[in-house]
Parts: C-alpha cells; structure tokens; sequence
C-alpha cells in the first residue's frame, strides 16, 4: 500500500518538501509519495478530520496552521505541547478494529523543528550545556529554538525582537521551561556575556530581500560565536556573508530544514531516512526554483 504523506499550508507557494520526502522514498525503496495540500484556513477542520480516511500516514503542517491545529488532534507530543506549535501529524492506528468496528485513528501532532535546529549543532559536536545565546527575534520558529536550546542546557538567553512584548512572552516562556536560565531583565537588552551563539530567527534576508540582514550595521560580531541562520534561501545570506567576514563560525538553514524533515518522515514511517539523500534533493528543487 502506497504510504501517503504531505503538506497542508496556506498559501503554499513553492515548498521543497516533496522534493525532498520524494527522495527518501525511492532512497528506502518504499512505495510512498508526499503531496503538497494547499488547505485554507476555513477548509482546515474537514482536512485535518479527513486525513485518515483519506490514507494519509501523516502529513506536515506548516504557515499558518502550527498552531490553529492543535485543538483539531486527539494528542500532542511533549514537544509540541512545550513548543506551542505542530509541524507534523501522525496518524496512529491505521485499520485498528475493535469489538468488530474499526475505530477512528488516533492523530498526533508533533514538533520535529527543534530536533532539525540541533542536527547541524549536534555534527559540528557543539555542546550547548552551560552556554550563551543571542536569539534574534520571536516569532514561531523562536520557540523552537528555545526549546531545543533549553534540551540542551543553555545557561542564558537574550532576545532581540523588534517588538518587545513579543520578547517578553518568549523570555517567560523560556524561564519557565527551565527556572535555572538567565536571562537579561528587559527585552533588547544590551548583550553581558559575550555569547556563544547567535541564531536568527527572523526572515530578514530572505529571498527575495537578500540585502537585508537582522545584525545592527554599527554592531561588531562577538569574537568566537558560531553564527546560525534560520533562512535557507539563499543558502548563505547577507547575515551569514557579514559574519563569516568578521571571522566567525556560520550555519545556514537548510540542513534543519532537511533534517526536521528527516525527522517527520522517520515518525511516519519508522524508518531512518538518509539525510544526505534529502539534503541534495532540497537543495535541487532550491536551484530549479530560481
Ligand atoms: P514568524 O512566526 O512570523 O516570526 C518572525 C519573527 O521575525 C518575529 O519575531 C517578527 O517580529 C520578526 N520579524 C519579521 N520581520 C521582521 C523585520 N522586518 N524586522 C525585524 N524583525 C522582523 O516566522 P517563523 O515561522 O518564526 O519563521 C522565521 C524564518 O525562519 C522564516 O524565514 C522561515 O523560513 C525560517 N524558518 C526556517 C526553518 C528551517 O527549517 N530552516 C524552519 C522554520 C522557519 P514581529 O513579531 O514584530 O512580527
């Protein structure tokens, strides 16, 4: 039986998700296929109520239901829950029957972005326990970070967001995920310890606005820090250019963007795809969409 994956989102516009979860099925030799599910936010209950019966084995969530579906799933992982945001469905119990009738499977929402942000961390051998980071805003995908971050041991956070109640909210959150982190009092707060990491989380030089960078023009890069970007396309922004000059480490997106989906194709499948495989494809389907 064909393993029916996808994408709901809204609009959709190019995604390289099939692309990439394409190339993990003819990888593992699995008979399976993701489809990209533009879904409006009006048709999302009836999609979301539909997928099993429709055969989907799960599918990924993205822009703007991460968070309007959580109410519509019978479960959440811990991650989700901590995240506040579902970027991928399992369907659970597929043809269970009981008593005679087959009961309608279960559908949990996950979080595979957080463990995506820490693959490239993780094979650099970055160790975060004890560490600083400077967290450049505070939207969706900052949660994420912070959670993984916060899995990981960070000792203090600062976060610069452009509003600053937005900043608060998430400095909150983090404080009360792990009371033993520090963070500075006020939000855009001038950085006390030089940090670590630095990782941007806003779309500040994505494309098409590839001249825009989140660091402050008049602003030095601290010495030492590994400097990550969430944006992907293109693969190394201004950001990334601006820091490599002052000498620092540099991250770019797509290989959490890979591996998040790795990591969502291995919950749906149970098998462990291969990153490389997936990693190529999504930067193929980047190329082709130039
Ligand atoms: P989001 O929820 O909309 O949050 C964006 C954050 O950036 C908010 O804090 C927002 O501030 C801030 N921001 C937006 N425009 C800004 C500007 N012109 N100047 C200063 N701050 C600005 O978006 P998201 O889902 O977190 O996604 C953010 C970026 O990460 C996107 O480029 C996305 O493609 C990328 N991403 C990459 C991956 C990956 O796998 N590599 C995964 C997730 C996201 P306000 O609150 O004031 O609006």
């Amino acid at each position: 039986m064909t393993i029916c994956t996808g994408l709901l989102g809204w609009p959709l516009g190019h995604s390289v998700s099939p692309a990439m979860h394409d190339a993990a099925f003819r990888a593992l030799g699995l008979d399976g296929r993701y489809d990209a599910l533009p879904t409006p936010p009006e048709a999302l209950a009836a999609a979301v109520a539909g997928l099993a019966a429709a055969g989907y084995r799960g599918v990924n969530v993205t822009i703007p239901h991460k968070q309007a579906v959580m109410p519509l799933l019978d479960e959440l992982s811990a991650a989700a829950q901590a995240i506040g945001a579902v970027n991928t469905i399992v369907v659970g119990n597929q043809g269970l029957t009981v008593l005679g009738r087959t009961v309608s499977p279960a559908l949990t929402g996950d979080n595979t972005d957080w463990l995506g942000f820490l693959h490239p961390l993780d094979a650099r051998g970055f160790d975060l326990a004890g560490k600083s980071a400077l967290l450049l805003g505070a939207g969706g995908s900052a949660r994420a970070v912070v959670y993984a971050l916060l899995q990981r041991g960070l000792a203090h956070l600062t976060i610069w967001a452009r509003t600053p109640t937005r900043a608060t909210d998430l400095a909150t959150h983090a404080q009360s995920l792990s009371p033993s982190l520090t963070i500075p009092q006020f939000p855009n707060s001038p950085l006390t310890i030089s940090p670590d990491l630095i990782v941007n989380t806003t779309p500040l030089g994505m494309w098409p606005h590839v001249d825009a960078s989140p660091w402050p023009a008049d602003l030095p890069f601290p010495a030492g820090a590994l400097v990550y970007d969430l944006v992907y396309r293109p693969q190394r922004t201004l950001f990334l250019q601006q820091a490599a000059a002052a000498g620092c480490a540099v991250q770019g997106g797509l290989e959490m963007l890979a591996a998040q989906g790795a990591a969502a194709f291995e919950l749906w499948t149970g098998q462990k795809p291969p990153l490389e495989v997936m990693l190529a494809a999504a930067l193929a389907a980047l190329v082709e969409a130039r």
